[in-house]
């Protein structure tokens, strides 16, 4: 990935009145060194972040995302981060992204060892095409996720409901869904329930009713999927959050992953077992995703 951008922020109090955070920002050369080596979000993943969609200049969902974020920074007793200087820190790098699609991160870390502040970056960067997964679909693999969906609520030390830094657990699950033969995976509790993709909430369909996975059982609440159900409300479907088996998987009339900067994806095969597609509602869906959405 070619990084186009890079702004260092220097945070200050959420309650801090100002309207112009221009001098709370260092641009920095994006393909140079910029983080010390006492780091902790390097050291640790201890950190949190959002990765949001820039299409033709315009970053979606932002307040969103900047949402999750703040809630994010508080699961993890991190510096609460100041809204409006964020968003004017987004609308800095999004003035960097041309046409096309572009990613845009939003980095707050526990800072350096012993340091007294947290360490703050936005970068932007250029998307790469999803056009293939978005057309052709995924097969996916579901994954036992080893906690049961009680677990966000009777151990909040896990931090499941925050976007941390530490991905590595989920970048672990792809590696083993492609060992398995699978473009993609679902994770499961270890109690039988539906949780999410390792970077996507997960959408169920059958007959006119969409269905996700209840945000309260220690998964992120997708910025996406909100959106997505802002549409198909607005379309007349129904739509709710369930605790869904793993057993009414293989049931489901279609089903989507859905992310920030893929967008919608049509899952083709649950663990080797085909599953219908709906190309002209998937293409509808991705239509609405790259439309300028606040
Ligand atoms: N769940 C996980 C674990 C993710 O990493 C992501 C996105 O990165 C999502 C869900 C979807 O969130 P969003 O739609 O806000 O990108």
């Amino acid at each position: 990935m070619t990084w186009r951008f890079a702004l260092m922020i220097d945070p200050v109090a959420p309650d801090e009145q100002r309207s112009d955070f221009g001098s709370t920002f260092t641009e920095v050369d994006a393909a140079a060194p910029a983080l010390s080596v006492g780091e902790l979000s390097t050291q640790r993943g201890d950190g949190v972040f959002e990765s949001i969609g820039v299409v033709d200049g315009h970053p979606q969902e932002v307040v969103a995302h900047l949402e999750r974020l703040a809630h994010s920074a508080q699961l993890c007793d991190l510096p609460i981060p100041h809204l409006t200087q964020w968003r004017q820190a987004v609308d800095r790098a999004a003035s960097r992204c041309p046409s096309g699609e572009y990613v845009i991160k939003l980095i707050l870390s526990r800072g350096i060892e012993h340091g007294p502040t947290p360490t703050a970056w936005v970068t932007a960067a250029p998307a790469p095409d999803f056009t293939t997964p978005r057309t052709r679909g995924v097969s996916v693999v579901t994954l036992d996720r080893g906690y049961d969906l009680g677990a966000a609520e009777r151990a909040p030390w896990l931090l499941l409901g925050a976007k941390t830094l530490s991905y590595a657990v989920n970048m672990a699950a792809l590696r083993e869904a492609r060992r398995r033969g699978a473009d993609d995976a679902i994770f499961l509790s270890n109690d039988g329930f539906v949780l999410e993709a390792p970077t996507a909430s997960l959408i169920l369909r059958r007959g006119d009713r969409f269905t996700t996975p209840a945000p309260n059982g220690g998964i992120l609440h997708g910025t996406t999927q909100l959106s997505v159900y802002e549409h198909l409300t607005a379309r007349g479907f129904e739509v709710g959050y369930d605790r869904i088996p793993a057993s009414d998987l293989p049931a489901a009339d279609a089903a989507w992953l859905v992310s920030s900067v893929r967008l919608a994806v049509p899952i083709t095969a649950i663990d080797g077992a085909a599953l219908p597609t709906d190309p002209t509602l998937t293409a509808e869906l991705n239509a609405y995703l790259l439309s300028p959405r606040d």
